[in-house]
């Protein structure tokens, strides 16, 4: 399947960088295919993770602004960009951060508005799991997740042993 990222630009105003869809979606409708042809073992403002220790530079996708109420998806194991809502022509295109990064390089504030706003946006190890679920998880972080939890259980019994 090609990339095809022709129905999408970026628009640059004092340099910020915002992904433009050029037409309209339908909730659940692929937009396009994440690039994986350049992989790394750690991150940076041009990729997005896609496994515990890889990392895929995005192309045109690393213009994709984080917010708390997105209206995409990053499936990493189908390696798929999807319309989380209907989404109308010359809309920005928005995705959950965590949901992909563990632990990001550089941690921002976020200031989206959104009721549900998480506000550090510092990947997801950082994030309360009942806000996590409320979110599409890639397996990947699913994963780090759940062996962060037990990591986290055999700590607090050795602490209560001790
Ligand atoms: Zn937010």
């Amino acid at each position: 399947m090609a990339t095809m990222m022709e129905t999408l630009s970026i628009k640059t105003e004092n340099k910020f960088r915002t992904l433009i869809s050029k037409q309209a979606y339908r909730k659940g409708q692929v937009i396009c295919s994440m690039p994986s042809e350049n992989i790394m073992d750690k991150p940076n403002r041009f990729t997005v993770q896609i496994a515990r220790d890889k990392h895929t530079h995005v192309g045109k996708l690393a213009a994709l602004n984080h917010s708390c109420d997105p209206n995409v998806i990053l499936d990493t194991d189908k390696m798929l960009m999807i319309a989380r809502r209907d989404i109308k022509k010359d809309e920005e295109l928005s995705f959950f951060y965590p949901s992909t990064e563990w632990e990001m390089q550089a941690p921002f504030i976020c200031l989206c508005g959104a009721s549900n706003c998480i506000h550090v946006v510092a990947g997801a190890r950082f994030l309360p799991l009942s806000t996590l679920e409320n979110h599409y998880l890639n397996p990947h972080i699913r994963d780090m997740m759940i062996e962060l939890l037990k990591n986290t259980k055999q700590h607090l019994k050795k602490l209560q042993e001790s």
